[in-house]
Formats: structure tokens, sequence, C-alpha cells
């Protein structure tokens, strides 16, 4: 994918504050401190145009990222950061739920978690939130880099496994760290979602 225009167009709460039109849209989802700013900067070919988080589960807003004016990459609230109150954990629910349920240009939701654990209960109900929507045939392993190869295959059966992932569906690591995967995810989404 050639990068020509990249820019955050909106930081969202409300559906009143979604952008307007009907270009199409690719979200990523995953616990806060997963990579999910550096996957989308990486992706990007950007240092800093998603914040990446000094201190975990700052970002409660959905960051929509508008690229080459066609379609756009959609940040949402990461999830699971221990010290956020009841209260904002249901906020944060709501914020997503009412995006899932609600978007109509949503082509896809990536589901991004970390190659090296288990998916947490909170991966598990997202990712079958994910295909509640009928969207979740790719996910994001992150931090490729920090594994062996024959471990990434071990990782990959836990994953698949823990989120009762369908055959067809795919795992793709990446390492924002060492710039691995980026094509085949640009790849990925491109075959799938992007014309
Ligand atoms: P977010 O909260 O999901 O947006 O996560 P960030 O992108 O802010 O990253 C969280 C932490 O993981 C930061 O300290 C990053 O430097 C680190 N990180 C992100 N991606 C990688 C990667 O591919 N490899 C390694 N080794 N560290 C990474």
């Amino acid at each position: 994918m050639k990068i020509k225009t990249s820019e955050i167009v909106m930081s969202a709460v409300s559906p009143k504050q979604y952008p307007e039109g009907i270009l199409p849209e690719i979200a990523f989802v995953g616990r806060s401190n997963v990579g999910k700013s550096s996957t989308i900067n990486t992706l990007l070919c950007r240092k800093k145009l998603a914040r990446i988080s000094s201190s975990p589960g700052k970002t409660r807003t959905i960051n929509f990222y508008l690229i080459n004016e066609e379609f756009y990459l959609v940040d949402l609230p990461g999830y699971g950061y221990a010290k956020v109150s009841k209260d904002e954990r249901a906020s944060w629910g709501k914020i997503i739920e009412t995006y899932l349920s609600t978007r109509s240009n949503l082509h896809e939701v990536i589901l991004l978690v970390d190659i090296r654990h288990q998916p947490t209960k909170d991966d598990q109900l997202m990712y079958d939130w994910i295909k509640h929507y009928g969207f979740g045939r790719i996910v994001v392993a992150t931090k490729s880099d920090k594994i062996s190869r024959s471990q990434t295959h071990k990782q990959f059966k836990v994953i698949r496994e823990k989120l009762k992932m369908a055959p067809e569906d795919i795992i793709l690591p990446i390492s924002s760290l060492k710039k691995e995967g980026i094509d085949q995810l640009w790849g990925a989404l491109t075959n799938f979602f992007i014309q």
C-alpha cells in the first residue's frame, strides 16, 4: 500500500462526532498497551500520528485516520487497563459497542493481541462481540520480535483456541520495532476490504 496522505480527522466519543460520508472504515481494537498505536504508526510510516502511550489506558476516544482520502483506519480505545474505575470501564464498553453496532460503513474490525500471552477474558469477550457483529477475519499478533519462530507457532495455536477462531480466519504476526509483517497486513487488508 502506498500511503500518499494520512491525517487524523476526528477524535470522537459519540456518533454525532463520527466523520460524515461513506468511505470504508477498518477499526483496530485491543488491550491497552498491546501495541495498537505503534502498529497504526508503522502501517502509516508515521512516527507519532497515533499516540504511543507512556501511561497506558489513556485514550478514551475513537480516533479516525483518513488514508489517501480513500478510507479510514479507526483506533478504538484500548481496554483492560487495571487502574480505571468501574464507571470508566462501562463508558468504554458503551463507546465501543455503539460504534460497532451502528456504523454502516465499517468493513472490518481487527483484534490485536500480544503474541507472548494467552488472550485474556476481555480479548475473548471482544472477539465474541466482533464476530457477533459479523467481523473478525484477521487477528494481529503484536510484538513478534519478542519470541522465536518456533514459539510463534505454539502461540498461534493458543491464540486460535482461546479466541475460538474459525480455520479460515488468519493470524498475522507484526513487529513495529523491526517493521516486520507490515506488508502482509496491508496485503490482507487490501485483499479483503479495500478496493
Ligand atoms: P497501545 O496502548 O496499544 O497503543 O500500545 P503502544 O503502541 O503505546 O505500545 C505499548 C508499548 O509496547 C510501548 O512501550 C511500545 O514501545 C511497545 N511496543 C509496541 N510495539 C512493539 C513491538 O513491535 N515490539 C516491541 N518489542 N515493543 C513494542
